[in-house]
């Protein structure tokens, strides 16, 4: 690997949880009340830890964009964990009942087992933990793997788009071997991490992002890799987030090609949805007697551009300096940060989150199915603002 690995250090993680959960427990439940302009709940928050990453997937942080000259966030700009958990539990008690962790490569933040053992301690209104993930590239995850479970994770995404190396190279861009990968998801699975009830590994999702011409040769192998495992992989249309990764609409390929390869080789049958906003269609192998058997794994295929999935999205995403975005697509965020820093009780800034939530429309990937011209300008959305980049707010 050629990247250097920058450890973020936070020193004031050592923030204690009681503050956090007198503010949860301060705030009357509102339940599923906080809707959209579009009757979207705010289910579903994804924090972003760090705006950095080791990797330089082309369709997220190309090298000629993020390189020696490009301008992180200072270390002193970063929410800090009180912060963040403080947040997150304005958000759960406001309905959201699942973080994600991610980033930039959210492994990358120091100590970030101290914030998962914060967040894994919040509660839902009627008293149920949240369903707390994370999304990593895998780099680091064979020396976390056990922490993270110990501080209270239970489901993981590991991002891997190839198993030919070569491949898998030429996409992350730093020269990252496949096998380091696949060490961390040995790790996770020796943590017990995404084990079900069942005795299986449901809670371990692979992340492939799928981009014609460069590694739709690797679906298969992929697929029958993971599904000796019984993993769950998703297949991910590469999308036009952000306005540095060049893309054009010809190297995506859409879900349903990728269905149709997969059923050249697999019989797939397709799986009930599992909670309203899932961003996968979901499909079961079967066994010998023709049912999906959840002991050969899933597979998960985001469509996000071929098939927009706007109309249930209950997605808001906090980056790594507290602002609030509540779409990939957007432009700009809303300071929830200064109003954390600020005197503002539990009680204001809840109120204050669920007017931004109220006043939502956001449908980005819906209107660029019926223009597709917005793709093509990044600046669309919002009077000639650049759209976010993935890597500061999370995928
Ligand atoms: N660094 C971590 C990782 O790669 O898993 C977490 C952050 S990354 C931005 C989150 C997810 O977004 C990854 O699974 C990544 O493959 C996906 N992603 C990034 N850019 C994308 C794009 N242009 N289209 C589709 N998915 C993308
Ligand atoms: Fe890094 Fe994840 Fe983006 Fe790849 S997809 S550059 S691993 S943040
Ligand atoms: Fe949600 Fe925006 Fe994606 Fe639509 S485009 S699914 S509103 S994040």
């Amino acid at each position: 690997m050629n990247e250097r690995v920058i450890p973020l250090v936070d020193e004031r993680t050592r923030a204690k949880p009681v503050r956090v959960l007198r503010a949860q427990a301060a705030l009357p439940p509102v339940g599923d009340s906080v809707q959209d302009l579009l009757a979207r709940p705010l289910k579903d928050l994804r924090i972003s830890v760090t705006d950095r990453c080791n990797f330089r997937c082309s369709y997220c942080m190309p090298k000629e964009v993020f390189n020696a000259q490009y301008t992180y966030l200072p270390q002193k700009a970063l929410l800090s964990f009180e912060e963040i958990t403080r947040l997150a539990g304005i958000f759960v008690a406001l309905g959201t009942e699942k973080i994600r962790l991610t980033g930039g490569e959210p492994l990358l933040r120091k100590n970030l087992e101290l914030l998962v053992g914060q967040l894994s301690a919040l509660k839902t209104p009627s008293g149920q933990s949240i369903d707390l993930t994370l999304t990593t590239n895998g780099s680091l995850l064979a020396k976390k793997a056990a922490l993270l479970k110990a501080a209270g994770l239970n489901r993981i995404t590991v991002s891997l788009d190839a198993l030919d190396d070569r491949v898998f190279k030429a996409m992350n861009d730093v020269d990252f071997p496949v096998q380091d990968v696949l060490d961390g998801i040995e790790a996770a699975k020796a943590a017990g991490l995404g084990l079900d009830d069942d005795g299986h590994f449901s809670g371990i999702k692979i992340n492939m992002v799928v981009k014609k011409g460069t590694n739709e040769q690797e679906i298969l192998p992929m697929a029958r890799f993971f599904l000796n495992q019984g993993l769950t992989l998703r297949l991910i249309e590469y999308m036009d987030v952000g306005s540095t990764n060049g893309w054009r609409m010809q190297e995506v390929m859409p879900s349903s090609d990728v269905l149709a390869l997969l059923q050249t080789e697999f019989d797939l049958v397709p799986l009930p949805t599992a909670h309203r906003g899932e961003t996968a269609k979901r499909f079961g192998f079967v066994n010998s007697s023709g049912q999906a058997d959840s002991a050969r794994g899933e597979v998960g295929l985001i469509s996000s551009v071929t098939q927009a999935f706007c109309g249930d999205c209950s997605r808001a995403r906090l980056s790594t300096e507290g602002l609030l975005y509540l779409c990939l697509f957007a432009s700009e965020g809303h300071d929830l940060k200064s109003l954390i820093q600020s005197n503002a009780s539990a009680a204001e800034i809840a109120q204050s989150v669920a007017q931004l939530w109220r006043k939502r429309s956001d449908r980005y990937s819906l209107l660029r199915a019926q223009d597709l011209s917005l793709a093509a300008d990044p600046q669309t959305p919002a009077q000639g603002k650049k759209r976010v980049e993935m890597s500061y707010i999370g995928g």
